[in-house]
């Protein structure tokens, strides 16, 4: 049913993207996978690489042409997203998701494919309202260490908000609440990865600030489900709608959970708390669940049982 229709991936060799992709050839569709490599890998689309639906573009969203003609669906996940990763490279963080988000939304407009925007809850800062809902404008910071991230993505709702009201462009926003599984990169700096890492390599877990601060975790398959919902669904047109897991941890205990799962005896060490670093963090997903049907099904221990397997594998 699927078989014709073409869908184009942007930071589709990254972590997420990596696996909507994989879930996408599974569904019969054509994809494009389109990324600079940035933050991303080959190795991650690896066993894509010979599928005959699949194509893997090394190309840059800011500044090469895509030469793409037709387009059923564009998934717009392009963008470093680790705050190490972003902080490493801010005018590039900046530029792909302002520039780049315009390219795409042209490419959209032109190929009048459905367009998903894969934006943050960074977009809320460091949050005054909790949980955090999408009616909630955000306590955000445009002049410091974060800003480079949370502003553009910020742009790019704005720009995705535009196209859909002047051109009538078939467009959904997914504000992504942090996601972790396999495939995240080793080095990319998030808390679940270093503990991880960590914890297996029986080096000290890096706890920032007195841990008391908090997040909640998503498992990665979960996030591609809530990805493949807001697309296909036609009740998600012209919505911004928050995908997470609502269940709230504070990083320490992230940091012990992770400690006793891998049977390290690790020591936890804690170190200043960055600047701008949110001090809660929690979705409210009742839209998710009212207009897609979707919740997150993947408990933390199993998926932080996966994610586990997976650096052992490596
Ligand atoms: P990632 O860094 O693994 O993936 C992003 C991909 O985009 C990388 O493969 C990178 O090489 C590519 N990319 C960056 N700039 C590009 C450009 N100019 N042209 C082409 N490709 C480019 O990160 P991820 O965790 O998979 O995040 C994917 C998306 O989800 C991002 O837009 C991110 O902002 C969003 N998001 C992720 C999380 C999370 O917890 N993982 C949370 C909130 C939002
Ligand atoms: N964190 C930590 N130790 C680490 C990495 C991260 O204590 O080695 C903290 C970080 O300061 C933040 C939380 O864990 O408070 C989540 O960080 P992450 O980079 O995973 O994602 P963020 O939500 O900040 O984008």
């Amino acid at each position: 049913m699927n078989k014709n229709k073409r869908v184009l991936v942007t930071g589709g060799a990254g972590f997420i993207g990596s696996h909507l992709c994989a879930v996408l050839i599974e569904d019969g569709y054509r994809v494009v996978s389109v990324d600079n490599l940035i933050t991303g890998s080959r190795k991650n689309i690896e066993q894509l690489i010979s599928n005959k639906n699949f194509e893997f573009l090394k190309k840059d969203i800011v500044k090469d042409s895509l030469g793409i003609k037709k387009a059923d669906y564009i998934f717009h996940l392009a963008s470093p997203a680790s705050p190490l990763d972003y902080q490493k490279y801010p005018e590039e963080t900046a530029l792909t998701n302002s520039l780049g988000t315009i390219n795409m939304l042209e490419l959209a407009k032109k190929t009048s494919a459905k367009f998903l925007l894969a934006s943050t809850s960074e977009v809320y800062g460091d949050p005054e309202e909790h949980p955090q809902k999408e009616t909630y404008w955000g306590n955000v910071n445009s002049f410091g260490p974060r800003s480079c991230y949370d502003e553009s993505k910020r742009f790019a709702e704005a720009m995705t908000y535009i196209y859909l009201h002047k051109y009538a462009l078939d467009a959904r926003v997914v504000r992504i609440f942090n996601t972790y599984g396999p495939k995240m990169r080793k080095d990319d700096g998030r808390a679940v990865s270093n503990f991880i890492n960590q914890a297996i390599s029986e080096k000290p877990l890096t706890v920032n600030g007195d841990g008391n601060q908090t997040r909640s975790f998503c498992y990665v398959e979960d996030m591609v489900e809530g990805f493949m919902k807001a697309m296909f669904s036609t009740k998600a047109k012209g919505e911004v709608i928050n995908l997470g897991n609502p269940e709230e941890y504070n990083i320490l205990d992230l940091a012990e959970k992770i400690k006793k799962m891998t049977g390290s005896k690790s020591k936890i060490v804690f170190s200043a708390l960055p600047p701008n670093d949110p001090g809660q963090r929690r979705p409210d997903i009742s839209k998710a669940k009212k207009l897609l049907g979707w919740s997150p099904k993947v408990s933390l221990t199993d998926g932080l049982k996966k994610t586990i397997e997976y650096y052992k594998s490596l």
